[in-house]
């Protein structure tokens, strides 16, 4: 792969609910290290996006590659060992868990050790030491033992991304991952996103516009189902289209 390969592209990505069209004729390209945002009004498909981009979704019509390898038929689980990772709403996934647990799991998952309870993990040394250092370094330690559904909330949705770091993403997919916290916290969970490996491709969901310019080098508006249009922060700001469809002036 050149520098010019994109970390991820989709071509004519279509997926159809019934007689209903979600997902219409999707195509991006998504620059290795880029940290790309996806916008538009409820309902316009960027969640069903993301699903058909992690797999969970079989697209309808259209292909997905990654690097220059066709994942349109990769199964999820072989997405996310070629570094293709989502996160997870943690407070639905693992309320009873502590971060030290969900992070030694998370790395067991990785490195396929099967489904062990953590119990057996805390006996594997280098498993709960990775998970330490992984908390240690986004300042979570302190909550290493606390159910997660205990943390402040902003936390938990911080705990989250550094779960999905755990499987060692080449390219993160973010949907909404400041969704709900609150808005003076929201921009130190954007930091920690913009302060990510630079090689680390991220493309986030976000409904905050500020965000959206704050953090963005790239953004595409989906409008139902469609891409609108795509481009850098200052192309999106002065489009016409974008401010009659979307910005609303
Ligand atoms: P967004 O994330 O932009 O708000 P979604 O991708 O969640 O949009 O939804 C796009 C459209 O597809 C919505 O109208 C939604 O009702 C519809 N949709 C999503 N998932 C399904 C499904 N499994 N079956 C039928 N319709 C769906």
């Amino acid at each position: 792969a050149t520098l010019a390969t994109p970390a991820l592209r989709t071509r004519n990505l279509t997926k159809r609910f019934g007689g209903f069209t979600a997902v219409n004729g999707v195509t991006l390209d998504i620059a290795p290290g880029s940290r790309q945002a996806l916008i538009g009004p409820n309902g316009a498909g960027k969640t069903t996006l993301i699903n058909l981009l992690t797999g969970i979704l079989r697209p309808t019509e259209g292909r997905i590659s990654l690097d220059d390898d066709d994942i349109t038929h990769l199964p999820a689980d072989k997405r996310v060992h070629r570094g293709l990772v989502r996160t997870f709403q943690i407070n639905t996934l693992f309320p009873r868990l502590t971060p030290l647990q969900a992070a030694s799991l998370a790395i067991s998952e990785r490195e396929a050790l099967g489904k062990v309870w953590w119990r057996t993990l805390r006996s594997c040394s280098w498993v709960a030491d990775e998970a330490h250092a992984l908390l240690k370094q986004f300042n979570l330690a302190q909550y290493a033992h606390v159910d997660t559904a205990e943390l402040p909330y902003g936390k938990q949705r911080l705990l989250e991304i550094v779960l999905a770091l755990a499987a060692q993403p080449r390219i993160l997919l973010l949907d909404e991952p400041a969704a709900g916290v609150p808005e003076d916290e929201s921009g130190e969970l954007f930091e920690v996103i913009a302060g990510l490996p630079r090689e680390m491709t991220v493309l986030f969901i976000e409904h905050d516009m500020d965000l959206v310019f704050r953090f963005a080098q790239r953004i595409s508006v989906l409008v139902a189902g469609a891409v609108l249009v795509e481009g850098t922060p200052a192309e999106i700001a002065a489009d016409p289209q974008v401010r009659a469809a979307y910005l609303g002036n």
